[in-house]
């Protein structure tokens, strides 16, 4: 078999593991995801590269280790890159060699493959129960930058702010707007987010107040993470655009919504993003999301040449959102939507982002921007659910929300649905402490 035939072979919707875990068909982490992540665990505090199968993590540093997990390579340097505490290392290998480690595991985890599955002290070695390990950010990240693609979303929120019926400004329809965000603030999920404090214009008075924010808000997004860099000078063009991307994750843009409106005018967000941005631990692979490529929405006006691609480049991700307040024993689904809705494409955005010259580099975070479906149910924000806090939503067990209450626990969940299996993200989850006095 040649490398492509390999690579199909991973997507395989009949291919099962002897990891049983994974063949639940309601699993995130099937034989068909094998999302890439750093970890620590009992036995260990090293963070270490690890791939996550059903409810267990293999462990590639072991794997690498027992001679059961190679890429060629220089030296030892793929054996440094997975005892690495970051991806970068191991990203900055290139594509063949992630397609390389997807196809190796993808034959170790198959049912019939008895290497691991037959051996109980290998076993021991290399695999570790997700329940006994700690997750961290998988990505040291250079830079981030955070979009506004979802047409939904920025026609609700200028219908909201400017005039209904000129909601979208003339610029939004001829590019991908985005603006430059903050990476040292980038959370992996589970970390608790505090809320912000900062001006606050209120209706009633000339000059503002500084205290803790009070419209405190999600943003349902996706984020791509870049695996092949771009020289500065040297943009990529949209139809290799891809072939730059390692993977994605879910993203939780949390965003102070008083403290925007006051300071968003002329430069856009500030405070009101920089406080906190949350991203799943686990990066599910382009090749990964490759059965669930669908075509993005129509474009009317056709865009100027450098945004041009043949073919679909939009992905089937379901979405949802959850809030769960601080002694509630459930959570309320809030809001389901899917990425597929989104206007700009990944590849648009990462055109658009370096055709002026822009360098990116291995690790660097895009956020897709907030993802709203068309019905009410289906926005990706509370500022949109709610209306600015005008219609509340009711909770499962009592209660209602406008905007988010110190101790509330926010979840985004998504996964691409295949036949019999699924390619998931996991969780994205933070907890709301109250503002610092
Ligand atoms: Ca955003």
């Amino acid at each position: 078999m040649n490398a492509s035939s390999d690579l199909q072979a991973t997507l395989d919707s009949s291919r099962k593991s002897w990891v049983e875990s994974a063949n639940d068909p309601a699993s995130d982490f099937s034989i068909q995801n094998l999302p890439f992540g750093i970890f620590s665990d009992r036995r260990s505090d090293a963070r270490r590269a690890g791939v996550a199968i059903g409810d267990q993590i293999v462990d590639l540093a072991a794997l690498q280790a027992a001679g059961l997990l190679n890429v060629s390579t220089q030296g030892d340097v793929f054996a440094r890159a997975v005892a690495s505490d970051t991806l970068n290392d191991f990203i900055a290998l290139g594509r063949d060699a992630w397609r390389s480690v997807r196809i190796q595991l993808s034959t170790l985890l198959a049912r019939d493959t008895a290497t691991l599955r037959d051996d109980t002290a290998l076993r021991a070695k290399v695999m570790v129960r997700q329940a006994d390990a700690q997750l961290h950010l998988p990505v040291q990240i250079p830079g981030y930058t955070d979009f506004y693609s979802s047409k939904e979303h920025a026609t609700n929120v200028g219908s909201m702010f400017r005039d209904p019926k000129n909601a979208l400004l003339p610029n939004w329809s001829e590019m991908p707007i985005g603006y430059n965000g903050r990476a040292s603030s980038v959370v992996v999920s589970g970390t608790p987010v505090r809320r912000p404090n900062g001006q606050l214009k209120l209706p009633d008075q000339e000059r503002p107040v500084f205290g803790a924010c009070r419209k405190l808000d999600i943003e349902l997004e996706t984020g791509f993470v870049i695996g092949a860099g771009n020289a500065l000078g040297e943009p990529v063009a949209c139809a290799d655009a891809e072939a730059h991307i390692f993977g994605m994750v879910l993203l939780n843009d949390w965003s102070a919504r008083d403290i925007q409106q006051w300071e968003y005018v002329p430069l856009g967000p500030f405070n009101a993003k920089t406080f906190a941005t949350t991203i799943s631990p686990w990066i599910v692979t382009l090749d990964a999301l490759e059965p669930f490529r669908v075509a993005q929405p129509v474009q009317e006006p056709q865009p100027l040449a450098y945004l041009r691609h043949d073919g679909e480049h939009a992905f089937d991700i379901h979405l949802e959102v959850r809030l769960r307040p601080q002694l509630a024993k459930q959570a309320s689904t809030i809001a389901r939507t899917n990425f597929r809705h989104m206007y700009w494409t990944m590849a648009q955005q990462l055109a658009h982002h370096t055709v002026s010259g822009c360098n990116t580099r291995v690790g660097d975070l895009m956020g897709s921007g907030t993802i709203s479906g068309p019905t009410d149910d289906s926005y990706g924000s509370l500022l949109e659910l709610t209306w600015n806090g005008k219609k509340p939503l009711e909770l499962n067990e009592g209660g209602t929300r406008t905007f988010i209450e110190d101790g509330d626990e926010l979840t985004l969940a998504g996964y691409c649905q295949g036949d019999g299996y699924r390619v998931g993200f996991g969780t994205c989850v933070g907890e709301i402490l109250p503002a610092r006095r």
